[in-house]
């Protein structure tokens, strides 16, 4: 259970969610920040899958860096929540199964079905709406976005354009997902996505930590929080993975967030002579809100997210 922690007080705890080969406790740090005034209850989940760390780092910038002294209602932060993918350096558990899959959990299931239990049942059912924090899948690249079911969930749609990402993208839901169960006990969740796996990239933590704070004070947490002068926001409300039509060795000649227009050319596969095979151009007008990181392809690999622009949540 997590701590009933009094008005302008924090509490660390850690939640049992496992025991190693070693009998020895397997726990998921929390902290709890209860702000001196009322307000909604709301979570911050970071590193689902364990090898997404940018999250780690916005979780702890909201502990140490921010100044919460102003802050309404209750923060439950989660560093880590796949503390042995964590420690492991890999996105699943011991047992293979990705946690982000199996949510609500089951009690009596899995290891991993176990674990997404304790963290549902501990964490997210309490709460009044909540954030998960991802960046890309291992190699590849996410321009820093939001990701939220745009038509199901009018209350997540109105989290995501106040976050003031730079992407707003429209996102149904998975089967297991953290969001999908959440949405289905009535708790409103959007996800962050931004940057690459195993790493700290400070330009992408800053972005999605001024969206987080954004979207509590949209919730009525932040009241001192003045708005911030978002340029240009872009709904996206189609995305597709455009693939690799020949092998070889990518000449990538986009970059992340970067907006394309029909028939420019994205990027060429070179063969191991330098001679240029194959040179792939845009399908459609559309912004690139994520890419590969290595360079070099099989036929079929995917090279380029491209967005395409639609209009805003009503
Ligand atoms: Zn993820």
């Amino acid at each position: 259970m997590l701590p009933d922690v009094p008005p302008g007080e924090r509490a660390d705890v850690r939640l049992k969610v496992s025991e190693s080969y070693l009998a020895a406790p397997i726990t998921v740090p929390v902290t709890v920040i209860r702000g001196e005034a009322d307000g909604p209850t709301a979570f911050v989940t970071a590193a689902v899958h364990g090898d997404e760390l940018n999250g780690v780092a916005v979780v702890h910038d909201l502990l140490y860096e921010v100044d919460l002294a102003d802050l309404h209602g209750t923060l439950v932060l989660v560093p880590v929540v796949n503390v042995l993918g964590l420690t492991q350096r890999t996105r699943y558990l011991p047992d293979r199964r990705d946690l982000n899959r199996v949510f609500p959990g089951d009690p009596d299931g899995s290891a991993t079905a176990r674990h997404a239990h304790l963290v549902f049942s501990e964490v997210v059912a309490p709460c009044d709406f909540g954030i998960d924090l991802h960046t890309a899948t291992s190699r590849r690249a996410n321009a820093p976005q939001v990701r939220a079911d745009l038509d199901g969930s009018p209350a997540a749609a109105a989290m995501a354009v106040a976050s003031g990402a730079p992407f707003v993208v429209h996102a149904r839901t998975r089967r297991g997902s953290l969001r999908r169960a959440a949405g289905a006990a009535g708790i409103p969740v959007v996800v962050f996505e931004g940057g690459e796996a195993f790493k700290f990239e400070r330009r992408v933590v800053a972005t999605v930590l001024e969206c987080v704070l954004d979207v509590l004070a949209h919730r009525g947490m932040l009241p001192g929080r003045a708005p911030r002068n978002v340029e240009r926001q872009v709904v996206v409300r189609q995305t597709r993975w455009l693939r690799a039509r020949m092998g070889g060795i990518l000449d990538l000649r986009v970059g992340l967030g970067q907006a394309v227009a029909a028939g420019d050319e994205l990027w060429s596969t070179i063969n191991p002579f330098g001679r240029e095979r194959n040179t792939v151009t845009a399908p459609a007008d559309g912004w690139v809100i994520g890419a590969t990181t290595l360079p070099l392809v099989n036929p079929g690999d995917a090279v380029v997210h491209l967005g395409t622009e639609g209009p805003a949540p009503s």
